[in-house]
Formats: C-alpha cells, sequence, structure tokens
C-alpha cells in the first residue's frame, strides 16, 4: 500500500530530490546511497567533462548578439571553457589530457586543439540541429528549486527556456550522448517532467513542449506535456520520496544490478558483486546540501 505524506518514517529525508538523484534511485537503491548520503567521491569521467565543456559553450554563446553566433565563435567558447577548466580544475584537465596520450610537457596551444576536437563534434551536431540566431532564450542554465510538499524540494537546474512571443515556454535540455531508443524514451522524458514540474508550480504556466536535444546522434525527442502529466510525476516523486524514507529508516538500500553496474564507480563495495559497503555515516551527516545561490524558488 503507498504510504501517504503524514507516514514519511522518523528520519525526515530526502528534503530535496534532483531528477539525477531521483534516477539513481529508481535505477539502483544502493547507487543513491553511495552518491547521496556517503557521498563517496568518483573521478569525473572524459565523456561527462567534454559535456560539461559543450555545456557551457552553448549557454556563452546566447550571450553574443544573434548575428554573432556562429559555429566559429561557439568553438572559440569551447577553447575558453578549456581555458577555464585548466586553471580552476586542474584534476580534471588532466583526465581530459591523459585520455589522449598527451605529454605533459606538450605545448598549451597543442593541448587544447587535441582535447578541443572531440567535444566540437558536438558543436557542428548543434548547428545542424538547430540555428541560434534564430532563438531568443528566456533562461539558460536556470536554478530551480520549488517545495511540493511540506520540508521537501525539488531541484535543478535547466539547460534552456525558450517563451513564444505568445507565452508558449520550451524546456530544452543538451545531451552529448546518443538518443535512446524508443523502450527508454519515456525513461528519458522523465527528466525533463521533473523540470516541467517545477516550472509549472513555479510560474503556474505548464510548459508546451519538452525538448532533448542528442548531440551524440544529431536528433531531438519532443513532447508536450499535459496537465495530468505533470500531476502523475509529482505523484511518481512523492512516491519515490517515500520509498527513499523507507530505505533511510530501515537502513536497507538494495543494489539492482543492471547493465549500468558496467560503468559504475562502486562496483568495488557492491554486495553484489562480493563487495563489502561502508557503515550508513551518521544520520546528521545526511541532510540535504543547501540550495546554491542563485535558485529560483
Ligand atoms: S554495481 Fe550495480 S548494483 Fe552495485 S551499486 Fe553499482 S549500479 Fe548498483
Amino acid at each position: 500500500m503507498t504510504k501517504t505524506e503524514a507516514e514519511v518514517g522518523l528520519v525526515d529525508y530526502p528534503t530535496s530530490l534532483s531528477p539525477s538523484r531521483a534516477s539513481d534511485f529508481m535505477t539502483c537503491p544502493l547507487l543513491f546511497r553511495f552518491r547521496s548520503i556517503d557521498r563517496l567521491p568518483q573521478d569525473p569521467s572524459p565523456a561527462a567533462l567534454r559535456g560539461t565543456m559543450v555545456h557551457r559553450a552553448l549557454e556563452l554563446l546566447f550571450d553574443l548578439p544573434p548575428e554573432a553566433r556562429t559555429l566559429g565563435a561557439a568553438n572559440a567558447l569551447l577553447e575558453q571553457t578549456w581555458v577555464e577548466l585548466s586553471a580552476a580544475d586542474p584534476q580534471s584537465a588532466a583526465v581530459l589530457q591523459a585520455e589522449l596520450s598527451l605529454k605533459p610537457e606538450a605545448p598549451a596551444a597543442e593541448v587544447a586543439a587535441a582535447v578541443i576536437a572531440p567535444a566540437a563534434i558536438y558543436l557542428d551536431t548543434y548547428f545542424a540541429l538547430e540555428n541560434p540566431q534564430r532563438l531568443e532564450p528566456h533562461e539558460r542554465e536556470f536554478g530551480v528549486a520549488v517545495e511540493i510538499a511540506d520540508n521537501f524540494t525539488i531541484r535543478g537546474f535547466i539547460d534552456r527556456v525558450d517563451r513564444t512571443p505568445a507565452g508558449d515556454i520550451r524546456i530544452v535540455d543538451y545531451k552529448t550522448g546518443r538518443a535512446p531508443t524508443a523502450k527508454y524514451q519515456d525513461k528519458a522524458m522523465f527528466q525533463m517532467r521533473f523540470y516541467a514540474l517545477a516550472w509549472w508550480r513555479l510560474t503556474g504556466v505548464v510548459p508546451k513542449m519538452l525538448q532533448l536535444i542528442y548531440l551524440g546522434s544529431n536528433n531531438m525527442i519532443r513532447y508536450e506535456p499535459s496537465q495530468s502529466d505533470l500531476e502523475a510525476t509529482e505523484a511518481k516523486i512523492l512516491a519515490l520520496r517515500l520509498a527513499i524514507n523507507e530505505s533511510a529508516n530501515s537502513g536497507i538500500f538494495a543494489p539492482t544490478t543492471s547493465k549500468l553496474c558496467d560503468w559504475c564507480s562502486f562496483r568495488a563495495l557492491c554486495p553484489a558483486w562480493g563487495g563489502t559497503p561502508p557503515a550508513l555515516p551518521p544520520v546528521s551527516l545526511w541532510i540535504a546540501p543547501p540550495i546554491p545561490d542563485g535558485l529560483a524558488t
């Protein structure tokens, strides 16, 4: 039987949820625990770092006047993101360099060109899918946090929000991976419904369109949500909160094996693969991280 709000257990956890953490729990509760409760460090992957650079370049692209939003300008911004990353996070920059077997003493310009080349392919694809000179985003990298139940907030960062002159809202997310097959598209769209729910609760407007742009496979997935879709998403998130709460109160975060185990950073600690998880940290350390500055509430 589904628990009601009043039945959330003694440990008031979680107090917030993002689409990524919700997806972690749905994929594997133990993965959720390792990331959200133990907060175990994870080595950044080259693919994720390239994704971050591409997202940043596309965000900055819209700072330029429309006529200046060319592929050449986007590539220059990508180079700028590499310079920023190298200065702010040398460890992550080293991960990208190591992937390419670049010698530490290689000239900076040579390193930049080599690191940027695989990421620049995503920008080529972006320009094949959209013309940024004809877009004027309403929001970019929009941080949102909305309380949808007592002491429970949904939060996240939306890559882009477009608004037509008539006020229609389109929520856009860039992916540097490949589009999922039809069987998994609904799962991929969960993140977008999550954002649409947050937007609706924040502004009172149900977005007209949700759009996933797959830069790894040169296509898009679109969906027009209805209010009842978003109500169903809210019910699903609240049910998820209760399921996480049950795990938190029982201390049981069951491993769920799947193909994703092959890429899981925590496999050595996973009992499904012969490992032993660390003891659960004290509950006082589980508290959700503070909402970063700049989030719309
Ligand atoms: S290895 Fe698989 S089952 Fe274990 S925590 Fe990771 S995703 Fe879950």
